[in-house]
């Protein structure tokens, strides 16, 4: 048995053509505010990704680049222009932030309806009660929408995730609970996690331990999420050791090509819709 491979980058693509267009038929321009703090490589990658992918599709994206060494105030003041600012729409804050900045403090900080990464308590909050106003975060968004494509009702299923990070684990467990599924959440501590993992429907993989899900943890036909990016002699690789699940597994996402682009079309979708709210209220 070979598992069909779920194709992220293909569908990422047909969501990003869809919104270029609903942008270009509405003659608005939304405006996506991103605050990159200090030189991290992979957030400088990110960044990069993010302000090119939303340009394509007629947005305006504003990068704010500040020195590692800034301090709250200085990132306090930008946020509050930028919750001012009526002609921004939306605002994130590229993680990770230098050891001295306090990451809950700040992210609380964005007005909710422009927190278009979902990662503020308030959001979480409005997700974890199963609340439709929740903006939620890119990344396991993107994994619910590829297994809805690929599967259809989730109802019922046995989700495993393995991780239980803030911007994946936990909103990923609300949303698959919010859609009727049974959810067990892993992480470094869980006993006995080759065998947990064979009990899924779903195996969904976000730990950042490359090739961690060998052939034997996956029951025949289940369905494989590999969240994790992990770079290797200049390689990207996932949690999941590819090769040997995809004998196995149902479904299965590569990486690159699975999770990584669905993330990036799942932040321009929130920004697009939090424009249209403020648009629709204003
Ligand atoms: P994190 O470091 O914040 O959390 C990792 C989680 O995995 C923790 O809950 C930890 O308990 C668990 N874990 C670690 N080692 C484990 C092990 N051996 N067994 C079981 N659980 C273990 O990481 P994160 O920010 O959630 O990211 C996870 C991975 O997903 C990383 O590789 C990251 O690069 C990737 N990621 C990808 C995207 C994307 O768009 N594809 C987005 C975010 C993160």
């Amino acid at each position: 048995m070979t598992a069909v491979i779920i194709d992220g980058k293909q569908q990422a693509a047909q969501i990003r053509e869809l919104l270029a267009a609903e942008i270009s038929a509405s003659r608005i321009k939304p405006v996506l505010a991103v605050i990159q703090v200090g030189d991290n490589p992979a957030s400088q990658v990110y960044v990069r990704n993010k302000h090119k992918a939303a340009t394509e599709i007629g947005m305006d994206c504003r990068v704010f680049h500040l020195p590692e060494t800034a301090d709250e105030v200085m990132l306090s003041e930008l946020i509050a222009n930028l919750n001012n600012d009526c002609d921004v729409n939306g605002i994130i804050v590229q993680l990770p932030l230098p050891k001295h900045l306090n990451e809950l403090r700040i992210l609380s900080q964005i007005a909710y309806y422009k927190d278009v990464d979902g990662f503020s308590p308030y959001n979480a909050g409005l997700l974890q009660m199963n609340n439709s106003d929740a903006v939620v975060a890119a990344t396991p968004q993107g994994v619910v929408e590829l297994l809805n494509a690929s599967l259809g009702s989730l109802t019922g299923k046995h989700v495993v995730i393995i991780g239980r990070s803030n911007i994946v684990g936990r909103p990923l467990a609300d949303l698959l609970l919010n859609q009727n599924c049974t959810v067990t959440v892993a992480h470094s501590k869980t006993v006995n996690l080759p065998e947990l993992a064979r009990q899924a429907d779903i195996l969904v993989v976000a730990c950042g331990c490359p090739r961690l899900v060998r052939q034997d943890w996956v029951k025949p036909g289940a369905a494989v999420i590999d969240v994790g990016i992990n770079r290797e002699d200049g390689k990207l690789v996932g949690d999941v050791d590819f090769e040997a699940v995809k004998n196995v597994a149902g479904f299965i996402t590569p990486v690159p090509g699975g999770v990584g682009p669905m993330t990036v079309a799942m932040l321009l979708k929130n920004t697009w819709q939090a424009c249209l709210k403020q648009h629709s209220q204003s």
